[in-house]
């Protein structure tokens, strides 16, 4: 605004300068004598200013009548295109001034300049790669997505610009959300440059997004291949798309494919418990019990999890309580102290009902990590010695508070999941699933079920029948380790 002012100011001010100046020189009577050869002239002041000008314009003439004869001379010594250029020139000149306006439009984010700008430059100069990559970024930075996507078509025919058009065609797929043809469009970019890493990984979070597996293993073993990716990294993202792959097969009911690679994804990386578990299963079905047990206990060594040992206990199914309680010694064996074995071994004594040692099995977990499970193996037990039924209440009372314990939680949005999945359900990310405790899974609940042992403890009437049942189905069945909380769970609520 005040620059704005200051050249109006400046404008009035030379004006005003140039009619002083002009009315000074006409007032004096002064005059010019020029002579050129013999002759003499005598001017007058404005006849004094017009020569002067005509003068400028005749040696501007000259300059362009010598360059002229230049051209001509070096036409003649074989230079073709010399005239053509010299007329051409100032067209050439505007044209670079029009590029260089649309350049400084495009750096300042003035989209609408530098789209005007940039196809003058393209009207003027013979270089359509620069001038219509030029007007495809300035489009694109404006949001004219049909501009964009009309100059970088035409970009595709020029060797040097296709790979650039290829990328910005992908991102115009992608902002109509067309991810079918933006996958098609990054396949090809990357078969032009395969080590060019953002395509590498626009490519592979569209083919997981639309579920290509074998695609995305593809794309996820050139990342590796041309350095992008770290070798234990790829071993573990190749295990969970292998794992994906099986799903989608078994989903199809090619089982056979689907076993397959189930095992493999637990080859790759055989602490991944979706797919030890994945692969017992398979190895099960392909009457390979062993092998199964094997790759259980080699996941359960890195991370105890109930999914392991259901998986474990799956392995032979029509066995009675007690001798699977001796099987599972081997694998318990492993992480004596982990808590999950801790949990399962008691479990597993409930189930033989040897309430004593499931007991000494749990040790102190109840009160350590006093989690819904912990409390409602320590009812089924006081259940199993013959405690008084308002000491089983009081600790199923208390397993409706407490934490859930360890779950499959999003490393990226905290988002909790019931079961293992290779992307989370809420914020899409792949493989951040771990199991842990979830950050908020305590304090104050909205029903004030705190009070619950109080009132439940002072109680002496007989035990309400559905939850006896509860403590009963742990003792009698216990179906598997982690169904048997579960069902707990389920009925409790
Ligand atoms: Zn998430």
């Amino acid at each position: 605004m005040f620059w704005t002012l200051i050249k109006i100011l400046l404008f009035v001010a030379i004006v005003l300068g140039l009619a002083y100046g002009a009315g000074q020189v006409m007032d004096s009577d002064q005059t010019v004598g020029l002579r050129i050869f013999d002759m003499e002239f005598v001017l007058g002041p404005i006849q004094a200013i017009i020569g002067l000008v005509l003068a400028l314009v005749a040696l501007w003439v000259i300059l362009k009548l010598i360059g002229l004869v230049i051209a001509v001379l070096r036409f003649m010594t074989g230079d073709e295109t010399a005239i053509r250029r010299f007329f051409m020139r100032n067209r050439e000149k505007r044209g670079l001034d029009a590029l260089l306006s649309a350049l400084i439009a495009q750096a300042e984010g003035d989209g609408k300049t530098a789209i005007a700008k940039a196809e003058k430059a393209h009207k003027l100069l013979n270089r359509p790669v620069m001038t219509n990559l030029l007007v495809a970024q300035a489009a694109e930075m404006k949001g004219n997505r049909e501009l964009a996507e009309d100059r970088y078509k035409a970009l595709l025919s020029d060797n040097r610009s296709r790979f650039v058009a290829v990328q910005g065609l992908i991102r115009a797929k992608l902002d109509q959300g067309d991810k079918e043809k933006a996958r098609a469009l990054a396949t090809k970019a990357l078969d032009m440059q395969p080590a060019h890493e953002a395509t590498q990984n626009t490519l592979l979070s569209l083919q997981t997004e639309l579920e290509d597996w074998s695609g995305a293993r593809k794309t996820l073993l050139n990342k590796k291949s041309s350095g992008h990716l770290p070798r234990d990294v790829w071993r573990r993202r190749d295990a969970v798309l292998a794992l994906q792959e099986s799903d989608r097969l078994a989903a199809t009911g090619e089982l056979d494919r689907a076993r397959e690679a189930a095992i493999e994804a637990n080859r790759l990386s055989p602490d991944l418990v979706a797919a030890a578990v994945a692969a017992a299963q398979a190895l099960v079905a392909q009457g390979k019990g062993s092998y199964a047990a094997k790759v259980i206990k080699k996941a359960w060594k890195v991370q105890p999890h109930p999914e392991l040992a259901a998986a474990y206990a799956a392995i032979e199914k029509d066995e009675t309580p007690l001798k699977r309680q001796a099987r599972f010694q081997k694998l318990l064996r492993i992480q004596p102290e982990a808590d999950e074995s801790k949990l399962l071994g008691a479990e597993l004594l409930i189930a033989v009902e040897d309430f004593p040692a499931a007991r000494r099995a749990l040790g102190d977990l109840y009160e350590r990590k006093p989690t819904v499970r912990a409390l409602t193996i320590m009812a089924a037990i006081e259940r199993g010695e013959g405690a008084d039924d308002s000491v089983v209440r009081g600790w199923l009372a208390r397993a409706l508070t407490a934490p859930r314990g360890p779950q499959w939680v999003c490393a990226k949005c905290q988002h909790v999941h019931t079961s293992w999945e290779a992307i989370c359900d809420n914020c899409g990310a792949f493989d951040t699933l771990e199991w842990r405790d979830p950050p908020d899974s305590t304090g104050p609940s909205a029903t004030q079920t705190e009070l619950l042992p109080l009132i439940v403890g002072s109680l002496s009437k007989p035990a309400d029948p559905e939850v006896v049942d509860a403590a009963d189905t742990t003792v009698e069945t216990a179906p598997t380790p982690s169904e048997s909380v579960a069902e707990n769970e389920k009925k409790l609520s």
